[in-house]
């Protein structure tokens, strides 16, 4: 067997033509456009491209976006002057403060001072919360995506075995917590492993689905998994250069041994990366429908 796989590029890209209606729609009947603001702190050329990609990608569905880019010496105090004054915006429906922040800023308070109903990366407690608790909220983008691509690619995932690998807050924790909701991509059983878990190539073995997030490249390999299993491989990992001088990427799963035994797979590049970025441009027009009263 051979997987099919699943293109995030083409879910993406699918998802934004579905938003480009909505936020023409938004401003033909009702004259709002949807804000998204990125603050950047620091030249991190990672974080750089990443925020430069959110701001071509909401241009092009029509959200006004702006992007302020601050020294790597900002103070905590002025970043959070900052947030409080575009918690007031009313032109600005969406705050994202991209991370990781400097080490002198604490990232934490930073993230709290965002307004929970600007907080399109749904980060802020008091979304984390909701989202525990199934009530709607913005959810945390890279989950939200691969729920869609789950949904889109037709896996059953009620009572399905997923095993997610990795624990992190923006990951690992609230993609277990989504999946186990009683909800579409959700209800199913769900073991969490992290770097403690004792044989996480047992708990692979008699998974239905298996999430990747751990950022090892190639973890998991083709012995540790069974025939017909679904993969999403979060994992982003440059392992080396090409020779014109681009990153290569690996994600954290072994995909040309994997594919061969999976049913379905998402490879990297071009898998859940891209629906990330969607996702937060369909909370910032969830965002502007929420202050519009039209939710
Ligand atoms: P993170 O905060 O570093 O967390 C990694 C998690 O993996 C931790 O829970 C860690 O366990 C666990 N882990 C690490 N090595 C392990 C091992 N050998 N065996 C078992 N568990 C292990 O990472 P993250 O932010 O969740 O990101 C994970 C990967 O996804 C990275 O490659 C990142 O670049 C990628 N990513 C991609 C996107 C996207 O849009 N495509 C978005 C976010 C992240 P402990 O908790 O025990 O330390």
């Amino acid at each position: 067997m051979s997987a099919t796989i699943i293109s995030g590029t083409e879910t993406a890209k699918a998802i934004r033509e579905e938003l480009k209606q909505e936020v023409t729609d938004l401003l033909v009947k009702h004259q709002v456009v949807p804000g998204l603001v990125t603050i950047l702190v620091g030249e991190d050329p990672a974080s750089q491209s990443y925020v430069a990609a959110k701001n071509k990608t909401a241009h092009a569905l029509g959200i006004h976006s702006e992007q302020v880019t601050l020294a790597k010496d900002t103070s905590e105090a002025d970043l959070l002057a900052l947030v409080a004054k575009y918690n007031q915006d009313p032109k600005i429906h969406g705050i994202l403060v991209q991370l990781p922040l400097p080490k002198h800023i604490n990232e934490t308070k930073v993230l709290y001072a965002i307004d929970p109903l600007k907080d399109v990366d749904g980060f802020h407690p008091v979304n984390v919360g909701k989202m525990v608790l199934g009530e709607q909220c913005y959810l945390p983008c890279t989950p939200h995506g691969i729920l869609e691509l789950l949904l889109r690619s037709g896996v059953q995932t009620s009572g399905a075995e997923v095993v997610i690998l990795g624990r992190s807050n923006i990951v690992g924790k609230p993609m277990a917590n989504l999946m186990l909701q009683k909800r579409p991509a959700g209800n199913a059983t769900i073991t969490l492993c992290h770097t403690r878990t004792k044989d996480m190539a047992e708990h692979c073995r008699r998974a239905d689905i298996i999430i990747a997030a751990v950022g090892v490249p190639k973890l998991v390999t083709a012995d540790m998994v069974k025939e017909g299993v679904v993969i999403i491989d979060v994992g982003v990992n440059r392992i080396g250069m090409s020779e014109s001088g681009k990153a290569i990427l690996a994600g954290d799963v072994d995909f040309d041994s994997v594919k061969e035994k999976a049913s379905f797979i998402t490879p990297v590049p071009g898998g859940v990366g891209p629906m990330t970025i969607t996702m937060l441009m369909k909370n910032t027009v969830q965002a502007a429908r929420q202050a519009a009263g039209l939710l």
